[in-house]
Order: C-alpha cells, then sequence, then structure tokens
C-alpha cells in the first residue's frame, strides 16, 4: 500500500453514544485535522466513522503514523470509493479484480446506512457470487486468502482489504485538563500519556535541583513533553527550580522524611501551577508499592496537601507493563537516557516507608511551605511546547 486518497478511521462506539455525541465527534474530527496538518486534507467527515478525503494521493505510512497519535481512533484502514450503489459496487470490483490474488476469498459488509436497499448479508452474497465467477476464485468465509471488506455509509460505498490498529481511547479534550508531575523516568510519561488516552489535555511541571545537579533531566523533559504532545498539538511546560527548597528541608527537616517531604512541596508548586493552567487534576506516575515513597501510607500522606483530585493511571501496572506502554507510546528510549536525578547530599540513608500526614507536618513546622510554594511557583519558567510533524 503506498498511496491513498481516502482513509476510514473507526471510533469506539461507546464514547460516542448519548447527548455528548456531537462534541465527541467535533472534537475528533478536530484532533484527526491537527494530526494531519500539512498533508493535503479536502476533507474530514463523520458520518459513521471517520472519513478522510484528500486532495492528492499521500504515502499510507505517513499517514498511518500521525492516525495512530489520535486518542479515540480504534482502527483505520486506506479504503477506496466505490460509488453509491449496488452497480457501481460491482463495476469498481470487476476494474480491480486483478488486485484480488488468491485461491480463496471472502466478502465482508457492514451496512451503517440502514437507507441502502441491500442488507449487509445480501451484499456478501450477491458480491460473492460475481466476484466468483469473475475471478474463479473460491469463497472461504473461515479462512480466505482475500477479504474484500465492504462498508455501506451514507456518504456512499467504501472498500478495502486490509485494517490497521489505532490507538484506542478517547479524543483528547474531552475529559477535560490536567497538569502532569513530570520526571525524566520511564513513568511519568506514561501515566500522562495513558491520562490523555483516556481524553484528558495534558500541561507538565519539572522540579529541577540544578544547581545542586546538572540540568540535563530538563533537556530529557523537554524532549518527553515535545514527543507526547504531538496526541494534543501543543502543551505547557513548568520548569521549576527545586534545589534550594531541597536545600533547606535537607537542613531543617528529619532525614528519613525527606522524599515525602519533597513530594509534598512539589504537590503544592505543581497545584498552584495547575489551577492558573485551570486544570482539574494533578497526575504522577506512582505505582504501588513500587518504591519506598510509594507506600499506600506515604501516598497518603503525600495527597494531603493537595486540594485538586490525584490521579495516578499507573496503579494497577506492573513494571513490565508500564514499559510495554512506554515503548508503544515512544517515550521508552529518551527515558532511559542517562540523567542525574539527585545528588547524594539530598537522598536520604533510610527512607521513611510509612508516614503519616501528621508527622509531615510537624517535620515541616521549621520551613514556611506556603512561601515556598509561591516563591517555586513564580520561579518557574513556562514554555509553551508544540509538536511539528516535519521536524
Ligand atoms: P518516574 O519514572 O516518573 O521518575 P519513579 O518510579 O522514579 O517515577 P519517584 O521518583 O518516586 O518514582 O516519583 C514518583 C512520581 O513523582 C513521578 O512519577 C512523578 O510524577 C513525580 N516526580 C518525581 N520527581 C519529579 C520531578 N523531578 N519533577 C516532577 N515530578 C516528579
Ligand atoms: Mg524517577
Amino acid at each position: 500500500m503506498e498511496r491513498v486518497s481516502f482513509v476510514i478511521a473507526t471510533v469506539h462506539e461507546v464514547a460516542l453514544k448519548g447527548g455528548n455525541r456531537g462534541w465527541f465527534e467535533r472534537t475528533l474530527v478536530h484532533n484527526v485535522r491537527a494530526a494531519l496538518k500539512g498533508l493535503p486534507v479536502a476533507e474530514v467527515s463523520i458520518p459513521a466513522r471517520v472519513v478522510i478525503r484528500f486532495s492528492e494521493p499521500v504515502a499510507w505510512h505517513e499517514v498511518r503514523r500521525r492516525i495512530e497519535t489520535v486518542f479515540g481512533i480504534n482502527g483505520m484502514m486506506p479504503v477506496e470509493r466505490a460509488g453509491t450503489t449496488y452497480d457501481q459496487l460491482e463495476r469498481f470490483v470487476s476494474e480491480h479484480a486483478a488486485e484480488f490474488s488468491g485461491a480463496t476469498f471472502a466478502v465482508r459488509c457492514k451496512r451503517s446506512d440502514k437507507r441502502f436497499p441491500l442488507t449487509s448479508e445480501e451484499v456478501n452474497r450477491r458480491l460473492g457470487a460475481f466476484v466468483n465467477e469473475l475471478t474463479g476464485m473460491a469463497v472461504n468465509l473461515e479462512n480466505p486468502d482475500v477479504t474484500v471488506h465492504v462498508l455501506v455509509q451514507s456518504d456512499g460505498l467504501y472498500v478495502y482489504k486490509d485494517h490497521y490498529p489505532g490507538p484506542g481511547g478517547l479524543p483528547v479534550g474531552t475529559s477535560g485538563r490536567v497538569a502532569v508531575l513530570m520526571s525524566g523516568g520511564i513513568d511519568s510519561p506514561v501515566a500522562a500519556y495513558l491520562a490523555m488516552k483516556r481524553g484528558t489535555r495534558a500541561h507538565y511541571v519539572h522540579f529541577h535541583s540544578a544547581p545542586y545537579t546538572s540540568d540535563t533531566s530538563v533537556a530529557k523533559v523537554e524532549r518527553l513533553v515535545r514527543l507526547l504532545t504531538r496526541h494534543q498539538g501543543s502543551s505547557r511546560l513548568a520548569v521549576v527550580p527545586f534545589g534550594d527548597c531541597q536545600r533547606e528541608i535537607v537542613s531543617s527537616c528529619p532525614e528519613r522524611l525527606r522524599v515525602v517531604l519533597y513530594r509534598r512541596m512539589m504537590l503544592r508548586t505543581a497545584e498552584r501551577i495547575a489551577r492558573r493552567w485551570r486544570c482539574e487534576a494533578l497526575v504522577t506516575g506512582e505505582s504501588l508499592n513500587q518504591v519506598a515513597s510509594q507506600t499506600l501510607e506515604n501516598l497518603a500522606a503525600i495527597d494531603r496537601v493537595a486540594h485538586l483530585p490525584m490521579l495516578r493511571p499507573l496503579v494497577g501496572l506492573d513494571k513490565q507493563e508500564i514499559i510495554a506502554i512506554a515503548e508503544r507510546a515512544g517515550t521508552f528510549e529518551i527515558s532511559i537516557l542517562p540523567h542525574q536525578d539527585s545528588c547524594s547530599f539530598l537522598q536520604p540513608q533510610h527512607p521513611a516507608t510509612r508516614t503519616t500526614a501528621a508527622a509531615c507536618e510537624e517535620a515541616e513546622t521549621p520551613i514556611d511551605v506556603e512561601a515556598w510554594a509561591r516563591r517555586l511557583q513564580h520561579e518557574a519558567t513556562v514554555t509553551v511546547v508544540q509538536y511539528s510533524w516535519n521536524a
């Protein structure tokens, strides 16, 4: 399959039922158009499935890799238009008979336009007999060499041979807006991917410890965010210099609680930034019990400082599953590049695995946490990240 003039993408039915259907569809069409930016798109409509018409033939692999980033799309196929009547369908098939190579075939029709005079079953039978007559191929419904798929839609008849999986999920923008706490690691990019997959628009907050560490994490996060932004066109990234705050926590608070206290400060700051961006939830890449700071007790003590809902899309996943998604999302190879996460004086020897909000509040008394959160918010550098397919 080299070049295509029509592509049809299928949509997860569940999301499109009910009163919000029109809005879901408009958002999805908008997202498809955005993903195809720069290609000669003549029209994107959604009579039942998403129908994309190009004004000139376009390389299929290019279309495919772009549609693969549009959440809400379940599958896609390069199609050819075969007119609007059954007779035109037969004519189309006879003109393309040379493309059907194999000993056996099957016709599979799906009819979404119930006004079409033939049922799916009738199309299967009549076109099956026609192809058999035309080519001599035998019908085999179980395991055919060639499948002639026919879609009967209100906008016409389409024929295709192969279909390809889409990313699934819901269209970005239909589930609200979130701020992702983004490290340079493997997990938080996957959390962002999954949050977008459920239809949220994601923005990002990253904390770095420069000058106490190198700022390689910032460059990694920028790369990760740019890649993830291909699912939504543009996003915001706030980069927060966190080293001085960490140094004060190190000098004023109990060593065992450090990591939990850092995380509470991150959350307070991220929440301020998130509200400014009108985000409705925070997302982290935490799983349960993956590391010492992620016991249920510690997560509870961390969450206590947040007022927005905390979403943890990875909570039920083990590392292998997370890595598989990271590979699918394309983030894995960036995440595993070396970077300096923290330096040894910032890390505790024996981090507490079970703490409480009360113990954290007590430990925080020497520092003015609200003043720090305000200061960190103001010191954040915010950039708008755009994804460009041609870059
Ligand atoms: P990741 O792979 O995302 O770094 P992790 O398994 O290393 O996660 P932690 O280091 O405990 O786990 O971090 C837990 C979560 O806290 C991260 O997934 C991320 O959401 C957030 N987080 C950690 N460090 C930072 C940071 N420097 N900036 C922003 N968020 C962070
Ligand atoms: Mg990490």
